[in-house]
């Protein structure tokens, strides 16, 4: 913990890297590749091989190999935001990484078929829900898509530019006119999250473009009622008080470098913003980091939204997410500086 530009003692991000396993290409096409990163989790270390002799080693909060279970990768990145959002502290998880590393299996993925591929969404969310008190306490959820600072209700699309509101008095953020959804049990949430994945692809193809060029937003809001065991001086129960805190889960989009160059129109518009709030956000973690009293948060609607989940009391949890080809050293290096640069 440290100072926060707000003047109150501000958390640092915990950086934690995952290895996304080979896939069936990368076995077939490339049996004999070295990978292009060599993991030392025990010293919370990876190599990452520049050539066949020489190799550069970050240290980070914690490394995941590419046998790490997905009940593993939640206690280890979410379990202890979820535990502080319990205690009534606002926190967020984020994955980064270049499309294809797995930012989506690790955040999002239902597990219809095996529960234990479960992601870390359906896990915080059956880890609150069992954490309340169902008679007193309640958990609304919204889904939200951000593509090119436009923010898009996942559970109504066609509420496609919602507004984003921020309380000038408390810092609150809010999106007033996404759908707000009240949970009663964990099963409603599998549900929903599965009819926002359909509508995020849908919404995609629409668009013409893939769901890697746009973040996905669970925002889970907890309101908790908190009494006090001794009673009021009148001899009667004290009123409880409402306690209000809030998890965001970010699926941010594919963090490789969109080629300015060749594209035009709509495609050069979409890597620009891409390019903005990515930027943006990495500016925001670096001011974290060299606790700097300017965090440029209003720079994007990525950070925008972020606001009240970030930084001073809030936990933040990022998870970079890289695969092990070295054709994409160029790529997996840049995830790894940009981890590097929160810790
Ligand atoms: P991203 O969201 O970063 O673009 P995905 O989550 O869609 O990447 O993952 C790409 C592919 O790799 C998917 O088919 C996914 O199931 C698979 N995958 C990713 N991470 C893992 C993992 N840890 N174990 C097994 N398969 C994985
Ligand atoms: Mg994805």
């Amino acid at each position: 913990a440290r100072q926060s530009h707000d003047g109150g003692v501000a958390n640092r991000v915990r950086v934690t890297v995952r290895l996304r396993p080979r896939n069936a290409e990368e076995l077939e096409a490339d049996l004999d590749f070295a990978d292009c990163v060599e993991l030392q989790p025990e010293l919370k270390r990876l190599k990452l091989r520049k050539n066949n002799w020489e190799s550069e080693t970050y240290q980070f909060d914690e490394i995941l190999t590419e046998t790490a279970s997905q009940k593993r990768v939640y206690e280890v990145v979410a379990k202890p935001v979820v535990e502080s959002v319990l205690e009534g502290y606002n926190g967020t998880v984020m994955a980064y990484g270049q499309t294809g590393t797995g930012k989506t299996f690790t955040l999002g993925k239902l597990g219809d078929e095996d529960t234990a591929d479960r992601g870390i969404m359906v896990r915080a969310l059956e880890d609150i829900l069992s954490n309340i008190n169902h008679a007193d306490d309640t958990v609304t959820v919204s889904y939200l898509q951000l593509y090119m600072e436009s923010v898009q209700d996942l559970l109504a699309p066609e509420r496609d530019n919602c507004h984003i509101q921020e309380d000038p008095k408390t810092g609150d953020v809010s999106v007033p006119g996404a759908t707000q959804i009240q949970l009663t049990d964990h099963q409603s949430f599998v549900n929903l999250l599965d009819v926002g994945e359909s509508n995020r692809v849908a919404a995609n193809t629409k668009l013409n473009t893939e769901s890697s060029r746009s973040h996905a937003l669970l925002l889970v809001q907890v309101k908790k009622a908190v009494r006090t065991k001794e009673p009021a001086e009148n001899g009667k129960m004290r009123a409880p008080t409402i306690r209000r805190s809030k998890l965001l889960i970010v699926d941010l989009a594919g963090s490789e470098r969109v080629d300015k160059s060749g594209s035009e129109g709509h495609t050069l518009e979409e890597a620009k913003s891409i390019n903005l709030s990515l930027t943006a956000l990495g500016k925001c973690i670096n001011a974290l980091a060299e606790n700097s009293p300017h965090v440029p948060i209003r720079d994007s609607k990525l950070t925008r939204l972020l606001r009240d989940s970030f930084g001073g009391t809030a936990r933040t949890s990022l998870i970079v997410t890289i695969g092990p080809s070295p054709r994409h050293r160029g790529e997996t290096t840049s995830t790894i500086m940009f981890g590097q640069r929160a810790m």
